[in-house]
């Protein structure tokens, strides 16, 4: 059953964009302050290897509302430390989500605790179960493109009985 939990994420929203000023302002009188990012069809295209405009766009609406940004990717640093450096973030690349190793790192990094951080990305099954097992507010967005790799893909169907149970 805790694990089941872990996979409902505290709030969904289509985009990072999209998510109300005033909920972004309700975290911040919870004591959050740093928001962690997946990259890959969160703000970004699946697999991209350099940030867009949307990246960007991401990263200022959440900056703009008072939020330290770090990115916390599964992607191999090869990828996601250029990715980063282009974004001007921290981040913790290779962050082996659903484990919660990375977010742990990523907590050390932003001199953050679990209560001053909020998860936010595209999947249940790493970004939401990552988050939550470590402790974090998590925010799930819908994916940015339809596109995406094989083996995120055969994981959405799994993603869809989740949501019909719990409703979200
Ligand atoms: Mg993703």
């Amino acid at each position: 059953m805790k694990i089941f939990k872990a996979m409902i994420p505290n709030e969904v929203w289509p985009k990072v964009v999209e998510i109300p000023i005033v909920n972004l302002n309700q975290l911040k009188d919870k004591g959050i302050r740093v928001a962690f990012l997946d990259y890959d069809n969160t703000i970004d295209i699946d697999r991209s290897t350099a940030p867009s405009d949307y990246s960007l766009d991401c990263i200022n609406y959440l900056e703009m509302n008072g939020f330290k940004c770090c990115l916390v990717s599964n992607a191999k640093s090869s990828r996601s430390s250029v990715i980063a450096k282009e974004l001007g973030l921290p981040s913790v690349n290779c962050a082996h989500k659903p484990r919660t190793d990375g977010v742990k790192r990523a907590m050390e990094l932003m001199n953050a605790t679990n209560n001053e951080c909020v998860m936010i990305g595209d999947q249940i099954f790493t970004d939401v179960m990552a988050g939550n097992l470590a402790g974090c507010y998590t925010i799930m967005v819908e994916k940015y493109q339809p596109k995406e790799i094989w083996y995120v893909k055969i994981k959405r169907p799994f993603e869809k009985i989740v949501r019909l149970i719990a409703r979200f």
